[in-house]
């Protein structure tokens, strides 16, 4: 029955033979007997095997092989009976091998899939012919058998390990066996074939040997003497190691290869595409080469080029563009009816020292509803405060118009609402009045805040008044800019402050859909030793769960912990709402979004697209053979370079915070903490001795005050008055190659008493000695209101009429300052003395 069925025989049989639990994965063999045996059968995708698979069943059936072309006994029969020399065990063990494999291969080759089937077959019938035709012939010549049979015996009985391919012609040969000897040539061809897939797939050989079962090979086996068994298994191993060396032991590749769909942006690494067509690198590397391309794995290279490859490679290839790839949230707009009132987010900005981060303070501890009025710890970034009337309020806890300006221009407005807060004391001053002029060109509704309304002095009514020169019109005045007084140290007016800010955001009413994926800004982040990458966000809108996957900037996550601003954990927090999310691959920036994400696969693909186009942004800037040296780097996070600067005008401040933004470069930023106008004062001292950051003086001094915290907390202060020098000696210092350090000894003071003439065109001075000494020769600066009016040395020194080198404290002089006349009393000349020291950065 085997003969002319081969192959069709096969499929019908299965049934008869084999029972599968496709859950258990157990295979039961009932065999000629009345005998079951269970298997457990792991299935293994197999690459299709030229020969049908459907050999299992022949055995069991006993009756027929299927494949089996003319030849003898169905192998199922045969090994029964012949196996004399081998114990019925082992002959079980075998066939039960033998069907397992089977079992497998048959499985598999289901799963592939039914039209691979009947190319199979017809393969296999193909090739059983031949065989049958080849061993014809050698019958007539003698025979040379020893090849052949080593490799078809060994498989069987001794080793699962080869390929069904190769089983499978083997067995064809046994079963005729007679003819076999003229096979020899032919037969070595397929054997060293049949080697070589042999050693992949030790299940196909059973398989194989199962399909083609009729053929016979156990039966072989034991046809040939032991002599030439032994001989066949040690040449077997040969060849199997001989093939394993020469493929790598990567059997796969002869797999069948599967054809992937590839989704390729516009530009990709060679690596990236690698991955994602689950090829190896360097494969590509070397195809591109072939193209005439020689890139590395890490270079970039376009959608055209990438198809090339893609369909080199046999995959289909679907273009993406970088809109496709990256989330656009301008495009994703929620219905009106969807949105919900949430609360407003409030900003505190004014001049320094006007009180911002004390009325922070205050209204944290106005938060009525906790009672535990300034007992809250701050844990992050931004609180809520629930006022009288139970309305909610949200406040960025990071004052000043940096803070604001920064997230503006990264396009992250997340401010509904300004406190302008104004001392009562002090009035309008230049940060007040930038203050304003941020708020007016960001569209933010302002609040005017008068503090230290307690204080002696104050004068509330003249900050309105004052405010008007710059349009800001308030109630009282009879505009709509609404104003409060309070005091910050006292808490009053605290209240009144917070009714006013409910009112505003009930005028503007805002609103976001709580009911989406959450989308929300990055206020501030930070690594933490414990905790690693956290962020302190604020939900724009849709509700941040404990479990979402995100991408935020470059950096994507799946929220590990959610902590309020009371350092309690929640499980989701709303729009309006602050959050420290746990849980990032990496620190984001402030102002970057922080967008929820179907899946992880999605977050990875949004952050490292932003990585590239980051990436690529930076390199567009350095000379192409950089642009490897940057990819690489690109994994990294720029360092940060932070600086305080202090200026003398607002304009020359801006164009300090410019000059340094374009000296930045992809290893190191510069990150400008504060840049303000007017004297070096205390906290400018305290800020830049925090951040570990140097303070850069750009015309102007600190004050007594704050020249001893400088000391103290030895705060680099930089001076400059040309801003080219600024960037230069930054630039350096970033770039680390900076030489010797300048290092200025003030060494003496001296206050300008009287100016008087000296000679035809000089000045003089008449100086007091406040402090140290004064020598002649030395560099001399000379300011005015904490302001430097000039650079300068000491050109003459005279007391009494006497030319002299040094004065000290106590005594006064006269001094004529190198090229400059513009001395006048009440300026202030400090000397100091400049040393070159090697630099430590
Ligand atoms: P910021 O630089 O704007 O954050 O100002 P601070 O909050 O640091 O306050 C500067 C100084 O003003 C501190 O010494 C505060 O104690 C003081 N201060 C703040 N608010 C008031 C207030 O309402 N009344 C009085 N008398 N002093 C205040
Ligand atoms: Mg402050």
């Amino acid at each position: 029955m085997s003969d002319d069925t081969n192959n069709k025989p096969t499929l019908t049989r299965k049934p008869l033979t084999l029972s599968r639990s496709l859950e258990s994965g157990e295979v039961k063999q009932t065999f000629s007997h009345g005998r079951t045996n269970k298997v457990v059968v792991e299935v293994k995708r197999k690459k299709l095997v030229g020969k049908p698979g459907y050999a299992p069943e022949p055995e069991v059936a006993a009756p027929a092989p299927p494949p089996p072309p003319p030849p003898p006994p169905p192998v199922a029969a045969a090994p029964a009976p012949r196996p004399a020399p081998n114990d019925m065990l082992s002959r079980q063990e075998r066939q039960a091998k033998l069907l397992r494999e089977a079992e497998e291969a048959r499985l598999a080759m289901l799963e592939e899939s039914r039209r691979r089937e009947d190319e199979a077959r017809a393969r296999a019938a193909e090739e059983e012919k031949r065989r049958a035709e080849e061993n014809r012939k050698a019958e007539e010549a003698p025979a040379a058998p020893t090849p052949e049979p080593v490799v078809e015996q060994e498989p069987e009985p001794a080793v699962s390990n080869d390929d069904g391919a190769a089983p499978a012609p083997r067995r064809f040969t046994p079963v005729e066996s007679p003819k076999r000897p003229a096979a020899a040539p032919a037969p070595t061809e397929r054997e060293r074939e049949e080697a070589k897939k042999a050693p992949h797939r030790p299940t196909r050989d059973r398989t194989a040997d199962r399909r083609q079962s009729g053929k016979l090979t156990v039966t072989r086996a034991l046809d040939d003497d032991e002599g030439a068994r032994a001989r066949s298994l040690a040449a077997l191993k040969r060849a199997r190691e001989k093939e394993k060396r020469l493929h790598g032991g990567g059997n796969r590749q002869q797999q069948p290869k599967q054809s992937r769909d590839v989704v390729v942006p516009e530009t990709i690494t060679v690596q990236e595409l690698a991955n994602r067509m689950a090829e190896k690198g360097s494969d590509l590397v070397k195809a591109l080469f072939k193209m005439g391309m020689p890139v590395t794995i890490n270079e970039t290279i376009d959608q055209d080029t990438a198809e090339l490859l893609v369909e080199e490679f046999g995959h289909n290839i679907t273009r993406v563009s970088d809109a496709d790839v990256d989330i656009v949230h301008d495009e994703d707009v929620d219905a009106p009816e969807t949105q919900k009132p949430r609360p407003p987010v409030v900003t505190v900005m004014g001049h320094v020292d006007h009180g911002k981060t004390s009325l922070l303070d205050a209204l944290r501890g106005a938060n009525v509803v906790s009672g535990e009025a300034g007992g809250i710890t701050q844990h992050i970034g931004a609180y809520q405060v629930k006022a009288k009337d139970g309305s909610v309020i949200t406040f960025l806890d990071t004052p000043g118009h940096e803070a604001f300006t920064q997230m503006r221009r990264r396009g992250a407005s997340v401010t509904d609402i300004v406190i302008l807060v104004v001392a009562a004391d002090d009035g309008l001053m230049p940060q007040t009045i930038e203050a304003i002029k941020h708020s007016k060109e960001a569209g933010v509704p302002m609040i005017v805040a008068i503090n230290k309304v307690d204080k002696e002095g104050a004068n509330p009514q003249k900050v309105r008044e004052r405010l008007l020169e710059h349009e800001v019109i308030v109630e009282q005045m009879g505009g709509d800019v609404q104003d409060v007084e309070v005091s910050a140290l006292k808490k009053t007016g605290l209240d009144t402050l917070l009714e006013k800010l409910a009112l505003q955001a009930e005028v503007m009413e805002l609103k976001a859909n709580p009911d989406r994926a959450a989308e929300a800004i990055v206020v501030e982040a930070q690594l933490d030793k414990g905790r690693g990458a956290v962020a302190t966000v604020l939900v724009k809108r849709g509700t941040l769960k404990r479990g979402d996957i995100f991408v935020v900037g470059s950096e994507s996550g799946k929220v590990r912990a959610l902590i309020n601003d009371k350092g309690q954990q929640v499980t989701e927090a709303g729009p309006a709402t602050p959050v420290e999310v746990l849980g990032l691959t990496g620190v984001p920036s402030a102002g970057d979004v922080l967008t929820v994400v179907e899946n992880e696969a999605r977050a990875r693909e949004v952050a490292l697209y932003r990585k590239e186009q980051s990436t690529k942004v930076r390199t567009a800037q350095v000379t192409p053979n950089l642009e490897n040296l940057f990819d690489n780097l690109s994994a990294t996070r720029a360092k940060e370079y932070p600086v305080v600067i202090k200026g003398d005008v607002q304009g020359s401040v801006e164009a300090i915070v410019t000059a340094l933004n374009n000296i930045s470069t992809d290893d190191i930023k510069v990150r400008v903490l504060l840049a303000g106008v007017g004297g070096i004062t205390e906290s400018d001292m305290l800020l830049a001795a925090a951040s570990n950051a140097p303070l850069i003086g750009f015309n102007v001094r600190p004050n007594t005050k704050a020249a001893a915290l400088a000391k103290r907390d030895r705060v680099r202060l930089k001076y400059f008055d040309v801003i080219y020098h600024l960037t230069a000696d930054i630039a350096k210092e970033m770039a680390g190659e900076l030489g010797p350090e300048i290092i200025e000894t003030v060494v003496g003071r001296a206050e300008v008493k009287d100016v008087f003439k000296s000679g035809k065109r000089d000045k003089a001075a008449g100086l007091l000695v406040t402090e140290g000494v004064i020598k002649k020769g030395l560099h001399a600066r000379l300011t005015r209101d904490d302001v430097i009016v000039s650079k300068t040395t000491i050109a003459s020194l005279r007391r009494f009429k006497d030319n002299i080198d040094e004065v000290r404290a106590g005594l006064e002089c006269g001094v004529v300052l190198a090229d400059t006349n513009d001395v006048m009393a009440g300026d202030m000349l400090e000397v100091f003395e400049i040393e070159e020291r090697e630099r430590t950065l």
